[in-house]
């Protein structure tokens, strides 16, 4: 009896994101008993496993590039990911993160945690991830092999392109999705 060829292995993560696009992988509903008969989802939020391997097929990145914290992670991913995928416009584009770059980040940090507060009014130090500026899409830090544009990107466009990276095929992206879908 011939052994089973290994499945490809999927790793995703969340930046600066509002985890919309993760809610969209979760929409593939019965199409994930299909996908998980053909990859095996090695690290991500919707797993128990929490450390990345050494060696993924996939990587999916949800969100921008925020904070040192997302930085390091977009970069671990590159360093680890045979494909790299962007979904969702935070990750394409900024999107709703970047919106904070036409501010200065003092003003933001004073407008989160200083003003219309009425409980020690104050900027956090430890715990939070320091802020950079400017927020930038993934691709602005790491190099991406495909883009997923849409917030979020539907289920059906998620598993088309999905399907074609796991079958090694280029996904045509632009016949499925667009800007802003
Ligand atoms: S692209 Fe839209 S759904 Fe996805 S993380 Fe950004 S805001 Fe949320």
């Amino acid at each position: 009896m011939s052994t089973p060829a290994p499945k490809l292995t999927v790793a995703t993560a969340w930046l600066d994101g509002c985890s919309g696009c993760h809610m969209s992988f979760l929409d593939l509903d019965e199409r994930l008993m299909t996908l998980v008969e053909q990859v095996e989802i090695v690290y991500s939020p919707l797993v128990d496993a929490k450390t990345l391997p050494a060696q993924v097929d996939v990587g999916i990145l949800e969100g921008s590039i925020s904070s040192e914290d997302d930085l390091e992670k977009a970069r671990l991913f590159r360093e680890r990911c045979a494909v790299l995928i962007s979904l969702g416009d935070c990750a394409v584009t900024g999107n709703v993160p970047a919106m904070r770059n036409h501010f200065k980040l003092s003003e933001v940090l004073d407008r989160a945690y200083r003003e219309n507060v009425t409980l020690q009014p104050q900027i956090p130090t430890r715990a939070v991830p320091a802020l950079l500026t400017p927020v930038k899409p993934v691709h602005g830090v790491v190099a991406v092999d495909v883009f997923i544009p849409g917030c979020p990107p539907s289920a059906e466009t998620i598993w088309s392109i999905l399907s074609d990276v796991i079958a090694g095929r280029v996904p045509d992206v632009s016949a499925v999705t667009r800007f802003g879908a």
